[in-house]
C-alpha cells in the first residue's frame, strides 16, 4: 500500500515538470505500460494473503485511474499549448496574390450565335432545333431540290444509307419541318443555328462541320424590302450602326429571288483593304423570298402567303467581327483563344 502512493507521489511530480509529448508518453510507459511500475504491482496480488487481496486490488485499481487521470489532464494541456503557440505563428498575409484556378471561357461560335439569337428575338422571331441526322426529303427535296439536280453537287453531303439518310448540308431542313409542324395557315418567324456537314477537306477557309444560322419569315404580303429591312437591324447590330448593306442577284434553288446580302467594309470604310479585297464591300449571307414551290411543299398557299429566308455562316460572322484568319481555330479547342475573345471589349 504505502508502495502504492509513493509510485503516485513519484508521477506525480515527474509530470508537473513535463514540457513535451514524447517525454510524457516515456511516463506513460514507464507506469502504465505492460512492464510499468503500477502494472507490476497487479502480479503481487495472487501473493498477498486472502483478506489483503480486496483491500490492495481496490487501492491499485483507484491508483492506476488516478494515474491515468494525472497524465490525460497534462496530455490537454500540452496539446492546447501546442495549438495555441501554431495559431500565434501562422499569420495569414491578406495581402498576398490568391492562387489561380484555371477556368475555361465560352466559345466564340456560341458567342456570336447567341448575339444574333437575341437580335432576332427582339424582333420576335423564336430559336428552333433540328435534327443533325436528317432524311433527304427535308433535307433537299422539300427544299426543291430533287434528286439528280445538279446542285446536290454543290453540297458534298455525308448519306449514313442508300441516299435517303444523310447529316444535315444545310440547317433549311428545320425551316421545311417548322412550315409542316405550323399546318400552312400560321405565320412563322424563327432561327436555326446548329451544325451542319460537308464533304470539304479542312483548310484555313473550309471545314467538314460548320454552323449555320438559318432564318425564315412566313407571312401575307411580305416582300423583298422586308428582307432588305430585316438585314439591315443584323448587320447594325453585329457590325456597328455605320454600316451599310446592300444586296446582290444571286441563286439559290430554295429561293426566288436569291440574294447576296453585303456589308459595307467596316475596316476601311469603303475605301478598299485587305479584308473586303478591296472592293468596299463584305458578303455575309445569302438569303431570298422563299420559293413558291417550297411554301407549297410544306403546306403554304404560295397565293396567300409569302416568306423569306436567310443563311448566315456563324464562323464567317466570327472570323469577320473579331478577325480570324483560320475556321480551324474555333474547332481546335484551344483554351487561349475562347480567353482572348472573352474580354468585355470584344
Ligand atoms: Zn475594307
Amino acid at each position: 500500500m504505502k508502495d502504492l502512493e509513493k509510485i503516485l507521489k513519484e508521477l506525480e511530480s515527474k509530470i508537473v515538470d513535463v514540457e513535451d509529448m514524447t517525454t510524457l508518453n516515456d511516463i506513460r510507459v514507464e507506469y502504465l505500460g505492460k512492464k510499468g511500475s503500477i502494472t507490476q504491482l497487479s502480479s503481487k496480488i495472487s501473493e498477498l494473503p486472502v483478506e489483503e487481496k480486496k483491500t490492495f486490488g481496490a487501492e491499485l485499481n483507484r491508483v492506476k485511474n488516478r494515474a491515468t487521470e494525472l497524465l490525460d489532464t497534462k496530455r490537454q494541456t500540452l496539446e492546447e499549448r501546442a495549438l495555441n503557440e501554431k495559431l500565434a505563428s501562422e499569420n495569414i498575409d491578406v495581402t498576398l496574390p490568391a492562387t489561380m484556378i484555371p477556368t475555361g471561357a465560352p466559345n466564340i461560335l456560341e458567342k456570336i450565335i447567341e448575339e444574333v439569337e437575341e437580335v432576332f428575338m427582339s424582333m420576335g422571331y423564336d430559336v428552333v432545333d433540328g435534327p443533325e441526322v436528317e432524311e433527304d426529303h427535308f433535307n433537299f427535296e422539300l427544299l426543291n431540290i430533287p434528286k439528280g439536280h445538279p446542285a446536290r453537287d454543290a453540297q458534298d453531303t455525308f448519306y449514313i444509307e442508300d441516299e435517303t439518310m444523310l447529316l444535315r448540308s444545310q440547317t433549311s431542313p428545320v425551316q421545311a419541318r417548322t412550315m409542316i409542324a405550323a399546318g400552312g395557315d400560321k405565320p412563322i418567324r424563327m432561327i436555326c443555328p446548329g451544325k451542319t456537314y460537308r464533304r470539304d477537306a479542312d483548310d484555313a477557309t473550309h471545314s467538314h462541320q460548320f454552323m449555320q444560322i438559318e432564318g425564315l419569315l412566313v407571312d401575307k404580303n411580305i416582300s423583298l424590302s422586308d428582307l432588305k429591312g430585316t438585314f439591315d437591324v443584323i448587320a447594325k447590330r453585329l457590325f456597328g450602326e455605320e454600316v451599310e448593306t446592300r444586296f446582290r442577284p444571286s441563286y439559290y434553288q430554295f429561293t426566288e429571288p436569291s440574294v447576296e446580302t453585303d456589308i459595307s467594309c467596316f475596316v476601311c470604310k469603303g475605301k478598299g483593304c485587305s479584308l473586303c479585297k478591296n472592293t468596299g464591300w463584305i458578303t455575309v449571307s445569302g438569303a431570298g423570298m422563299v420559293h413558291p414551290n417550297v411554301l407549297q411543299n410544306c403546306g403554304y398557299d404560295p397565293s396567300v402567303w409569302s416568306g423569306f429566308a436567310f443563311g448566315f455562316g456563324a464562323e464567317r460572322l466570327a472570323m469577320l467581327k473579331y478577325g480570324i484568319q483560320d475556321i480551324r481555330t474555333f474547332y481546335q479547342t484551344d483554351l487561349r483563344e475562347s480567353r482572348a475573345f472573352d474580354r468585355k471589349d470584344v
